[in-house]
């Protein structure tokens, strides 16, 4: 059973940047206001994940890493998944392929800890901590010394990681991230935005000028377009400010970022008449619409979605981006 659920956990977390946006959405799905995440060697020796969330109370402790438990759904409608997390697998599995601590408390009670490490987890012991959740992965897959050989190198993990931060801080702009490196002890800043306050596009604005710069920020038009229940917001550049490299594609689907090929494709289509073949547009955008009409549970890494309606999808795109540079008069 452990060799299966070391398997089953390989695909879940694929390497460090995978299991970052399991700790970071969890703490998103907390109600944290500040994040920091912490890692060393590009994640393979060290990732921390600090929030000041709700918390986990002493007897979930144990619950939290089983396999398939999870607070966020009730069971009834699996496809009803308004949260980020909806598997319970994503504790489990990291427990299965490194050294796992979680330490938390809950407002009002005491501090607790458990430690797993290769499927196996100690009893729960007290601890001490102010509020919120402190979750530590040290050695990412030294129980699974295969999955190590297809890592890349620390610095193109660490990227990897830093890219996957400014994404769940792009789809959270009133939430606080920080990114730290402390290989070999020493720590340097990577990353850090601070909440941002107002209404959403606001937020979002300043946001994008914080992950982004202020380049984009200022070349940048606001999409708001809706088709059949299908919500399209955010932020498209103009097309003088388009890229060599599809570096500045920030696509969420109910604010889980996604690597999509038809939201990306639709994007392209609608830059269609202004670039040219070999400069790729930058933009943030956010489709929200009902969770029954999207499954997001293609593969476990989550970041393809499929449409039960791709053609609306892609037409609320084209159109509603083509609306919003033509009101900046293109
Ligand atoms: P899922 O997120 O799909 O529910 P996980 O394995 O990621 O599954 O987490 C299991 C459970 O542990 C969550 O449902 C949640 O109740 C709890 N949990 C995990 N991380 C946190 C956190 N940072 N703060 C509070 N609760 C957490
Ligand atoms: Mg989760």
């Amino acid at each position: 059973e452990a060799a299966i659920n070391r398997i089953a956990a390989g695909e879940v977390v694929e390497r460090p940047a995978s299991a970052v946006k399991e700790l970071v959405e969890n703490a998103v799905d907390a109600g944290a206001t500040r994040i920091e995440v912490v890692v060393a060697d590009g994640g393979r020796s060290l990732i921390r994940v600090t929030d000041d969330g709700c918390g986990i109370a002493e007897p979930d402790l144990p619950l939290a890493l089983s396999r398939h438990a999870t607070s966020k759904i009730d069971g009834t409608d699996l496809l009803n998944i308004h949260s980020f997390g909806f598997r319970g697998e994503a504790l489990p599995s990291l427990g299965a392929v490194g050294r796992l601590t979680i330490t938390s408390r809950v407002p009002g009670e005491g501090a607790a800890m458990i430690a797993v490490a290769g499927g196996r987890a100690d009893p729960v012991r007290p601890a001490a901590l102010n509020a919120g959740t402190v979750v530590e992965l040290r050695d990412l897959f030294y129980a699974t010394p295969a999955r190590l050989k297809f890592l890349r190198t620390d610095r193109a993990e660490a990227q990897a990681v830093t890219d996957v931060v400014k994404r769940l801080a792009m789809a959270e702009p009133f939430v606080a991230f920080s990114l730290r490196d402390e290989t070999s002890g020493q720590s340097r800043e990577v990353f850090r935005v601070s909440s941002e306050t107002g209404d959403l596009f606001g937020a979002l604005h300043g946001r994008l000028r914080a992950v982004l710069g202020r380049e984009f920020s200022e070349n940048a038009v606001p999409v708001d377009a809706i088709r059949e229940g299908v919500h399209l917001t955010g932020y498209a550049a103009l097309p003088t400010y388009s890229r060599g490299a599809a570096v500045s594609q920030y696509l969420f689907v109910n604010g889980r970022p996604v690597r999509d090929k038809l939201l990306i494709g639709a994007l392209r289509g609608a830059y269609h008449d202004f670039l040219s073949r070999d400069r790729h547009p930058a933009a943030a955008l956010f489709v929200d619409l009902d969770p029954h009409l999207v499954d997001v549970n293609v593969h476990p890494a989550k970041s393809e979605v499929r449409f039960r309606d791709p053609g609306l999808v892609r037409g609320l795109i084209v159109s509603g981006l083509r609306h919003a540079l033509a009101e900046a008069g293109h």
